[in-house]
């Protein structure tokens, strides 16, 4: 393990060492247990499920407490790499883009794309532990800032994918579905995008009754957390928020697109 980019690192580890047992990432994600971790990922879902279920509220700061916490982390001693990592980053949250600010995202009927985000990221975290791959998510919850120029730092991460949801302008568009993203400045990463892209439009076809996706492409998307990733790096678009088909997946099938994302990443992981 390598200390580069560690800082937000480590502010991510100790997010979930703060919530989950006072340990680091590593620790709980190759060892036995995962199942603490597990839980820990499914309260996230939980959690950001009450939230989907409320109207948008004005956020707090962070608390002081957050801070505090970090310190007892910051003692643990560095533990070894075993196990391919990848890093999930849910989109959005506080101090995305401006300090002390919660940018919830596209926000449809009250929901906010970033507790969609959020909660595909519990389940994917799960998912991809389950299959034997150590895990580091970006944010745990919507109080830790996490600033966009943060995100993609983890140099010692196999793989990193970026989970959204799309929108337009428009009220309801016609536009529906999932579209992959890979970075022009980083071709070789198209290769990761699609395989993407095949699982989770497989997934949805068989699991999301009508369901259909016209347009299996992949695109070149010139995002920052894509552009200056220091690995193979996706963001993923896992429906749209103004199209009402979308978002009832999007809030009802959350387990179903973390399979089909983590179906991907197993692919990339196994192929490459
Ligand atoms: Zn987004």
């Amino acid at each position: 393990m390598t200390n580069r980019g560690f800082d937000f690192k480590r502010c991510a580890r100790t997010a979930l060492a703060t919530l989950v047992l006072g340990m680091p990432l590593y620790s709980l994600s190759s060892s036995s247990d995962i199942n603490s971790q597990s839980s820990m990922l499914e309260q996230t879902a939980s959690a950001a499920t009450s939230k989907t279920q409320k109207k948008q509220t004005v956020k707090q700061k962070p608390t002081q407490k957050y801070h505090t916490q970090t310190k007892p982390a910051q003692t643990q001693p560095a533990i070894q790499k075993q196990r391919k990592l990848i890093a999930i980053d849910p989109g959005h949250g506080m101090s995305n883009s401006q300090s002390n600010v919660y940018d919830p995202g596209a926000v449809r009927d009250g929901v906010e794309e970033a507790t969609i985000n959020l909660r595909v990221a519990a389940y994917l975290g799960q998912d991809l532990i389950n299959r034997g791959y150590d895990v580091v998510l970006t944010r745990l919850d919507d109080e830790t800032p996490c600033p966009i120029t943060k995100r993609n730092k983890f140099s010692d991460a196999d793989l990193f994918v970026s989970l959204h949801c799309n929108s337009s302008k428009s009220e309801e568009t016609k536009a529906t579905g999932v579209r992959v993203f890979y970075s022009p400045k980083r071709q070789s990463d198209k290769t990761f995008a699609a395989n993407i892209e095949d699982a989770l439009s497989q997934t949805l076809t068989e699991g999301v009754q009508g369901y259909s996706e016209k347009n299996k492409a992949v695109y070149e998307g010139n995002f920052l957390v894509l552009n200056t990733s220091r690995v193979p790096a996706a963001l993923v678009e896992m429906g749209y928020m103004n199209n009402s088909f979308d978002r009832a997946y999007l809030q009802e099938a959350e387990k179903l697109i973390a399979r089909g994302i983590a179906n991907g990443l197993d692919k990339q992981l196994k192929t490459k």
